[in-house]
Order: structure tokens, then C-alpha cells, then sequence
């Protein structure tokens, strides 16, 4: 039997999107694949709100997390971690041997405005990167207050990590002054895993023309001039599955209208936020509660795992805490396609094990 998904990625995928990633394979050098490549980008630059250009990337998030890092740090980049992907993009940086400093939050804490203008005041970095939705801790970051301390570093490049609330949240990259916006297909956007996209602007793009080594693979720069010269087409064999999909799926979130859908995410993690608080507690600090992810502070000590196996007998799969919050916490993904009423079924199935 298949068990549906309520982990914060890969998310549970509809069928009609599975059908969509078994079309037929078309050149990935033809004039189909440009128009199909093209039309993904003019679709995301309006999920994103944005007018800079768009890359895909045959990877997961991480990947273009890496080429971020790699390719546009000239001098020091400043990361901001609320917990483990904002560590692993320290992480990134250390193994890529870009110079960077990382700036934590107590967890289920966000970054706040104050540490990012304190951090930049020093002139020391050319780059940040924020974590938008820690989905370790389920804390989405105060991204409007961190735009108006940004307004007086113009110069340093602002990489996002919007993997898992891009498509479930309004991240309006222009207004942000987001230089590189980067999210993965497997998380709000309903998509199975295995291809990401970002946003890039001319200032990130001028900044990775200043670095000597940027990689190959994962070199925006490079991407950014291939798509340009080649009509939309990537240096090497994309998941054109993907594509297929992508392009259909976005066109279904703008029938459901983005503001509806943002609306959704928010009725669901208004719900499962009261009940969390009603049983158990919210790990995150809740002024700062994620609107696509909830990690429940686990204070009745339960046995996740056994709850899940309960759970998995009546065809529903919750996520454990990462890392390590493994044992004192456990999570709830409300993002993507899910429905309010399928949170309201998956919370009476909890309910009935667990009380
Ligand atoms: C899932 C996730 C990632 C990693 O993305 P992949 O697509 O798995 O590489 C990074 N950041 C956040 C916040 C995530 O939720």
C-alpha cells in the first residue's frame, strides 16, 4: 500500500504529475526543448516575483546551494544558520574552500535583522546566505525586516535558501533584493525530486566574474551564459521529465492563484499549530513559525517511530526530528498540494494512537 507523504520532502506527488514526468523524451538540443526551457522561466520569474533571469539545475537544492557559494564569494561570505541547512551550507563553503564565517541562532530561533546588519557593519563579507524555512526547526526567518537592513549593504551579494517554502509562501525576490533564490522541485512545489531552479541578478553574476575557480557543474555563471548564447538550453543533459512536469505544474498553481495557495499553506499550519500546541508544543519560537513545516516539541515523549508504524497502517507517513532534534521532536510537512482536509485526517489518525 502506498503510504502518503507528510514529510517535508520529497512531498507526496499528484498523479496527474507522475503522468506528466513519463512524456515521451524530445532532443535536448531541439527547438522544443528552448521553448519548453524558456516558458519554465517566465512562469518561475512570476512565482518568484521577479525579473531576473532563471537557471535550472539537474540536482537537488543543494546543488545550486554550492554553486552559490562557490561561484559568487569574492572576498568572505557570512552564513546565517537557524540549524542544519544552514550548517551544511557552512559546510559547503569550508569543502569548496571559500572563506566564510557562520553566524548561528539557538534553535528554533531565527536570524534576526540586528545580527545581519552587525555582521555586515564589519565590511569583512561581499556575500550572506539566509535560510528562509529551516525545516529542521520548522522557523521561517523574518526575510521583510532582513530586505530593509540589506538596503544599506548594496553591494553584498544575498543568497536565499527557499527549498522548502518557495511555491507555499510569498518570497517576492525583487522587492527582497534577493540576489540568487534557489528551491528544489520535491518540496512546496509538488514535484518529484531531482531538479532545483534559482533566480540570478546582474550582481551576483558580475561577482562570480571576479572568481577564478568556480567549478564547472554547478558555475552559475556559466549557466547563465550558455542559456543566453544557446536559446534557453543547458550545457549538459537536463531531466527533461522534470521539465515536462514543472511547466504543467505551473500553470496549475497559477489556476489555484498564488494568493490562494498561499492562503492554503497558511489555514494548514494554523491548524496543525494548534493542535501541536494543544498535545505537544512548537519547537520554533512561534512568532516565527513556518507556514509550510511544523516541528512538535516532542513533551509527551512518545515513540515516533512506533507512531509512524501506526500511522503507516492506515496509510499515512509523518517525519521524525533531523539531526539532532531525531528524539525531541517530530515532523509535520503541510506544503505543496496537501489539503486542509488532509491534515485534518492525518491529525484524527494521530489523535486516535496517541491519546
Ligand atoms: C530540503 C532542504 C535543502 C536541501 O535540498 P535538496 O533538494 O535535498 O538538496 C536545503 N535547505 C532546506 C531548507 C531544505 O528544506
Amino acid at each position: 500500500m502506498h503510504k502518503r507523504l507528510f514529510i517535508p520532502g520529497p512531498v507526496e506527488v499528484r498523479e496527474d504529475i507522475l503522468k506528466k514526468m513519463s512524456t515521451p523524451m524530445i532532443g535536448h538540443r531541439s527547438k522544443d526543448a528552448s521553448k519548453l526551457q524558456k516558458s519554465i522561466s517566465g512562469k518561475m520569474k512570476k512565482l518568484m516575483y521577479t525579473d531576473n533571469e532563471i537557471l535550472l539545475s539537474t540536482s537537488s537544492g543543494s546543488g545550486l546551494m554550492e554553486g552559490a557559494i562557490r561561484s559568487c564569494t569574492v572576498k568572505r561570505a557570512a552564513v546565517f544558520s537557524i540549524g542544519a541547512f544552514g550548517d551544511r551550507w557552512y559546510k559547503m563553503a569550508v569543502c569548496n574552500g571559500v572563506q566564510a564565517d557562520k553566524i548561528s541562532s539557538e534553535p528554533g530561533q531565527p536570524t534576526l535583522p540586528e545580527m545581519v546588519d552587525k555582521t555586515l557593519a564589519t565590511g569583512k563579507y561581499d556575500l550572506i546566505t539566509i535560510t528562509h524555512n529551516e525545516t529542521a526547526t520548522g522557523v521561517m526567518n523574518p526575510v521583510e525586516e532582513i530586505a530593509e537592513v540589506m538596503k544599506k549593504y548594496p553591494d553584498v551579494v544575498y543568497c536565499l535558501d527557499a527549498v522548502s517554502s518557495l511555491g507555499g509562501t510569498k518570497i517576492e525576490v525583487d522587492k527582497l533584493g534577493v540576489d540568487i533564490c534557489i528551491t528544489s522541485s520535491q518540496k512546496c512545489l509538488g514535484l518529484p525530486p531531482g531538479l532545483s531552479i534559482c533566480s540570478i541578478s546582474q550582481k551576483a553574476l558580475d561577482a562570480a566574474k571576479k572568481v577564478e575557480f568556480r567549478g564547472l557543474y554547478f558555475d552559475l555563471l556559466e549557466l547563465y551564459e550558455y542559456i543566453k548564447k544557446k536559446d534557453y538550453q543547458y550545457p549538459s543533459t537536463p531531466s527533461l521529465s522534470h521539465m515536462f512536469a514543472l511547466d504543467y505544474q505551473l500553470d496549475r498553481i497559477f489556476e489555484e492563484g498564488l494568493e490562494n495557495r498561499f492562503e492554503r499553506h497558511r489555514k494548514m499550519a494554523e491548524y496543525v499549530r494548534q493542535w501541536a500546541k494543544e498535545r505537544f508544543a512548537l519547537f520554533a519560537d512561534e512568532r516565527y513559525a513556518s507556514n509550510t513545516v511544523t516541528a512538535v516539541k516532542n513533551t509527551r515523549n512518545i515513540d515516533v517511530s512506533e507512531l509512524n508504524k501506526k500511522l503507516g497502517e492506515v496509510g499515512y507517513v509523518i517525519s521524525n526530528g533531523y539531526g539532532q532534534l531525531k528524539d525531541i521532536t517530530f515532523r509535520i510537512a503541510h506544503m505543496a498540494d496537501t489539503t486542509l482536509d488532509e491534515i485534518k485526517g492525518l491529525i484524527e489518525s494521530i489523535d486516535k494512537i496517541i491519546m
